[in-house]
């Protein structure tokens, strides 16, 4: 049985808003100041949660942040309307639309209205494709901060046999294109994969992006793995759950993420380092 090292995403993600801190606090003394522009339609209370969370990592690096809490109610154009005057306004670096929005709202509308150099979230059309050409410095943050993990355990990741289980455009795509920059030999499954458990079981890194509680299960992972997490699933009793059986999986990886405390905190962390990125490329200073 090989030694497991459990990856501490709250330790990495700490790290890195401290560095961003610093980079921040130069900034300041070149009389730049960072801003995050925050826009949250309707009252859902995981999204509330989100935005919360984002507005305290922007306090502990020194950025400011501002936040547009708009009614369920908002039409797409007033929400355009709002986008439209953030990418005007060059005292704003970043703007993030939180996600989910309310059905009668286009996410694709929205997302494509708000100007690339802003678009810290990195899901604007021009970002998705400069990410597959490997050119965009704004990164898609859960990715990039699960590369940051898989940087922490040592473990290279050139020529390295990579899975993914997930093709969404927020996880699964864009982090199959991070390793595969990096070098590795990525295989990304679905739902329509077969013989998912042996492309599983042959994975030097596995990367559960599922959305369905404890899918990875101990036969499909290849004993000394580096096994990554990114499912949150609340179950029944109100405890949260990852799409990897931890428990069940943790005694045959050789590195794995947990939920809560793994790639989870290492998404706001990297919404830091982008609007640092983008007030960086903003003001044309490195
Ligand atoms: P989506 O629902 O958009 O995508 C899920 C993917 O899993 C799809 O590609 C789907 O395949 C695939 N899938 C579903 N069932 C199976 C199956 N039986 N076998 C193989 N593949 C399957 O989810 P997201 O990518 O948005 O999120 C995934 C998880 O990560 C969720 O739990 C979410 O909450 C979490 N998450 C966590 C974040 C964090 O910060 N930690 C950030 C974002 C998401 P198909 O395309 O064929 O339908």
């Amino acid at each position: 049985m090989s030694q497991t090292k459990i990856i501490d995403g709250k330790a990495v993600s700490a790290q890195i808003k401290q560095q961003v801190a610093v980079q921040v606090s130069a900034l300041n003394e070149k009389g730049i100041q960072s801003c995050l522009a925050v826009i949250l339609v309707g009252d859902d209370p995981a999204s509330r949660v989100y935005v919360n969370n984002k507005k305290k990592a922007c306090e502990v690096c020194g950025i400011r942040s501002l936040e547009y809490t708009l009614s369920a109610q908002t039409t797409q154009d007033e929400l355009l309307a709002l986008i439209a005057k953030l990418n005007q306004d060059p005292d704003v670096n970043g703007i993030l639309v939180q996600l989910p929005l309310p059905r009668h709202i286009s996410e694709d509308a929205v997302i494509s209205a708000i100007d690339p150099a802003k678009d810290v979230d990195a899901f604007h059309p021009i970002n998705v494709g400069k990410i597959m050409q490997g050119t965009c410095t704004l990164l898609p943050c859960t990715p990039a901060g699960i590369m940051e993990l898989i940087a922490s355990t040592e473990i290279p990741v050139a020529g390295k046999d990579c899975v993914v289980i997930g093709r969404s455009n927020i996880v699964g795509k864009p982090m199959a294109m991070l390793l595969l920059h990096k070098n590795g030999t990525v295989t990304i499954c679905h739902s329509k994969t077969k013989d998912l458990k042996q492309k599983c079981k042959a994975a030097d890194i596995l990367v559960a992006a599922v959305g369905i509680p404890k899918f990875v299960t101990a036969d499909m992972v290849k004993e000394g793995a580096v096994v990554i997490d990114v499912g949150i699933n609340r179950l029944e009793d109100g405890s949260l759950c990852g799409d990897v059986d931890f428990d069940g999986v943790a005694p045959i990886a050789g590195a794995i993420t947990p939920v809560p405390g793994g790639v989870g905190p290492m998404t706001i962390a990297m919404l830091m380092q982008n609007t640092l990125t983008a007030t960086k490329d903003q003001n044309k200073v490195s």
